[in-house]
């Protein structure tokens, strides 16, 4: 489902696992399409603390899988101070690696995605409802 206000394109993802990938390209791409923006940037953005966005490969599916469990390996749970407020210090962790946002260069109306790059919603703290923007100029 998509709102429209200008060049902004919101969307929102349930996710359905506590650490999930999920391929937003197809989504991104309706907005650029959407838009109406030729020659551009487009700014993908995730409204929240305990997820991210990146651009990476989801042609194998495993990859994705492999950067969750690097995560989990690099960053465990339960020892931190944010603990003591609401028990997800890591997935907070995390998101700040990640980063909530991505630009990707738009041109002739489209994606100038590699062939194998994809745009990933990372989800760490799911399932939640998550708010996605995509602005475009
Ligand atoms: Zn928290």
């Amino acid at each position: 489902m998509a709102t429209e206000t200008c060049c902004t394109v919101e969307f929102r993802v349930q996710t359905s696992r506590k650490c999930q990938v999920v391929d937003i390209t197809p989504l991104v791409e309706e907005a650029v399409k959407k838009s109406g923006v030729t020659d551009g940037l487009c700014a993908v953005y995730v409204a929240h603390t305990t997820a991210a966005v990146t651009v990476n490969e989801n042609a194998d599916p495993n990859i994705g899988e492999d950067i969750l469990e690097a995560l989990e390996r690099l960053i465990p749970e339960g020892i931190w101070r944010h603990d003591q407020v609401d028990d997800n210090a890591a997935a907070h962790i995390k998101a700040a690696l990640l980063g909530p946002s991505e630009t990707i260069p738009v041109r002739n109306g489209k994606l100038q995605l590699g062939t194998w790059q994809a745009v990933l919603l990372f989800e760490f703290d799911g399932p939640r409802d998550r708010q996605l923007l995509v602005t475009l100029r």
